[in-house]
C-alpha cells in the first residue's frame, strides 16, 4: 500500500507545481484585471452574433476567481463586476483539464449540476474552448452560453474554437513583443555600461600617459643627448602627444554631458592647422606620405573649440596618410568665403588615396564603421569621423565629402568667421 500513497501525492505535487506555473503565465499576460479591449470585445460579440447565443465570455481562470476579460451578454450585476467566484465558474474545468467543456443542460450534468452558475446566474447549456499557450498552460475559456438547453452542433464547436485560436494568437503575439522588449532594454543596458566602463578606461589611460609625457620631458636635463638620441626622444614626444590626443577624443565621442566646459573663443585657422601637422608629421614620413600646406593670405579667426577643431584636423589628415599609399600626398587648404550671408573659413584635406566608394560615403561618418573589417584594429577604429563629423557640426558646419575610387578624397567643413575679434593682423 505504501508505494501507492507516495504515487499519489507525488502525483498531487506535480499538479499543484502544474497549477503555479499555469498561474504565473496568466499573470505574465497582464490581462488579469485589465480593462476591456475593443479586440478582444470585438470577439465576443461577433462569436454571440455566430452561434445565436446570448452570452459569450472571455474568461481567465485565476486561483480563486475568473476573470472576464471581455463578455458580451452577460446580466448585471455579473457584467460590472467583470468576475465571479469560482463556485460560479464551469470555465474552471476546461482551465483543468486543458480540453473542450461541452455541455447541453446542466441542470443533468453530473460535473456542473451543482454549480451556482445554474441557479444564480441562469447557465443551462455551456460551449468552453480552452485559451492555451504555446507551452502549453490553459489561461481559462471563450465559452458560448444559453439559458436554455441547446444541442451544440460541430460546426458552432468550430466557429468558437477558431475564435479561440484568434485569442490565443493575439496573446501570444503580445507576449513576444514584451519579450523582445525586455530583451532590447537588456542589451542597452548592458550596452550602456560597456560604454561607461570604456570611458573611465580611456580617462584613466590620461594619467600614465601624462607621466611618460613628463618623464620623457625630464630627459634631456640629465645629460647631453647624441643626434640620434635627440630625435628618438623627439619622436616618442611627439607620439605621446598623439597619443593623448588621441585619448581627449575618445573622451569627447559619446560624451555630451561635458559641453560647455570649454567655451569657444577666437582661434586662427593656420594655427589649428600647424598643430595639426606636427602631430602627423611623424606618422605621414613614416608612411612615405608628403604633407602639404600653402600658407596664402592671413585668415581672420573663427569662433571655435580650438583644441577640437585641432583634432578634427589630426583625424582626417591622419586618414588621408593611412588610405593613401605609399609616394602618395595629402594637402590641406584653408580659404575664405561665404556661405548663407555669412563668412566662413573653409578647410579642405584631400589625399591622392585609394578613394571611397559612392555607395560607402555616407555610412563611413557612423561610429564604429570601417570599410575593411580586415584592416589592423591598432589602425583603424572606426571612431575618428563620427567625432569629426559631431565636431564640426557643434560649430554649425557641415562636414563634405567628394571621393573616387583610385584617385582619393577630399573632406571639408566652413566654421564661421569670429565677428567678434578684432580685425585680422597678418599671421605667422
Ligand atoms: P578609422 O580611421 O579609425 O577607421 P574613421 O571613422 O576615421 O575611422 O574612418 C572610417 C572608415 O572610413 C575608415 O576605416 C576607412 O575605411 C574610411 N576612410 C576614412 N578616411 C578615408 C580616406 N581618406 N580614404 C579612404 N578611406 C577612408
Amino acid at each position: 500500500m505504501a508505494p501507492r500513497v507516495d504515487t499519489q501525492a507525488q502525483a498531487q505535487a506535480q499538479a499543484q507545481a502544474r497549477e503555479r506555473a499555469r498561474l504565473a503565465a496568466l499573470q505574465r499576460t497582464g490581462l488579469l484585471d485589465s480593462p476591456p479591449e475593443h479586440l478582444f470585445d470585438l470577439i465576443t460579440t461577433l462569436a454571440a452574433k455566430a452561434l445565436d447565443v446570448p452570452v459569450v465570455l472571455m474568461s481567465l481562470v485565476d486561483a480563486d476567481r475568473q476573470f472576464f476579460k471581455s463578455q458580451c451578454g452577460l446580466p448585471a450585476p455579473w457584467a460590472e463586476r467583470r468576475e465571479t467566484p469560482l463556485s460560479h465558474s464551469f470555465c474552471q474545468y476546461v482551465s483543468m483539464l486543458g480540453e473542450a467543456l461541452v455541455v447541453e443542460d446542466a441542470r443533468q450534468h453530473p460535473l456542473v449540476r451543482e454549480n451556482l452558475a445554474v441557479s444564480e446566474i441562469d447557465v443551462i447549456a455551456y460551449a468552453g474552448m480552452p485559451l492555451t499557450t504555446e507551452d502549453g498552460f490553459t489561461l481559462g475559456s471563450l465559452c458560448a452560453i444559453d439559458t436554455q438547453p441547446r444541442h451544440w452542433t460541430a460546426a458552432e464547436l468550430e466557429i468558437l474554437e477558431g475564435f479561440a485560436a484568434q485569442i490565443m494568437a493575439e496573446i501570444s503575439f503580445r507576449t513576444r513583443v514584451e519579450l523582445l522588449d525586455a530583451d532590447l532594454g537588456a542589451l542597452r543596458a548592458s550596452e550602456t555600461e560597456r560604454r561607461t566602463e570604456m570611458r573611465q578606461i580611456v580617462h584613466d589611460l590620461r594619467t600614465p600617459l601624462n607621466a611618460i609625457y613628463l618623464g620623457l620631458s625630464g630627459l634631456p636635463a640629465m645629460g647631453e643627448l647624441n643626434q640620434s638620441q635627440h630625435d628618438c626622444l623627439e619622436l616618442a614626444r611627439k607620439n605621446a602627444t598623439v597619443l593623448g590626443n588621441l585619448v581627449q577624443q575618445m573622451i569627447k565621442v559619446g560624451a555630451d554631458d561635458d559641453k560647455g566646459d570649454n567655451p569657444r573663443a577666437p582661434s586662427l585657422p593656420h594655427e589649428m592647422v600647424s598643430r595639426a601637422l606636427d602631430q602627423v608629421a611623424a606618422l605621414a614620413e613614416s608612411a612615405g606620405i608628403r604633407l602639404q600646406y600653402d600658407n596664402p593670405s592671413p585668415l581672420p579667426p573663427i569662433s571655435a573649440h580650438a583644441g577640437d577643431l585641432t583634432r578634427v584636423l589630426v583625424n582626417l589628415i591622419a586618414n588621408g596618410v593611412k588610405f593613401t599609399p605609399r609616394g602618395g600626398s595629402v594637402s590641406i587648404s584653408t580659404s575664405k568665403g561665404s556661405e548663407h550671408g555669412k563668412d566662413v573659413i573653409r578647410f579642405s584635406v584631400t589625399d591622392t588615396g585609394i578613394g571611397i566608394a559612392k555607395k560607402d560615403q555616407g555610412r563611413i561618418f557612423r561610429e564604429g564603421v570601417r570599410l575593411d573589417e580586415k584592416a589592423d584594429p591598432r589602425r583603424s577604429t572606426g571612431i575618428g569621423l563620427a567625432f569629426c563629423k559631431r565636431v564640426v557640426e557643434e560649430h554649425g558646419g557641415m562636414l563634405h565629402l567628394e571621393s573616387a575610387v583610385g584617385k582619393g578624397s577630399t573632406f571639408s567643413f566652413a566654421v564661421p568667421v569670429d565677428r567678434s575679434a578684432p580685425p585680422a593682423t597678418p599671421f605667422a
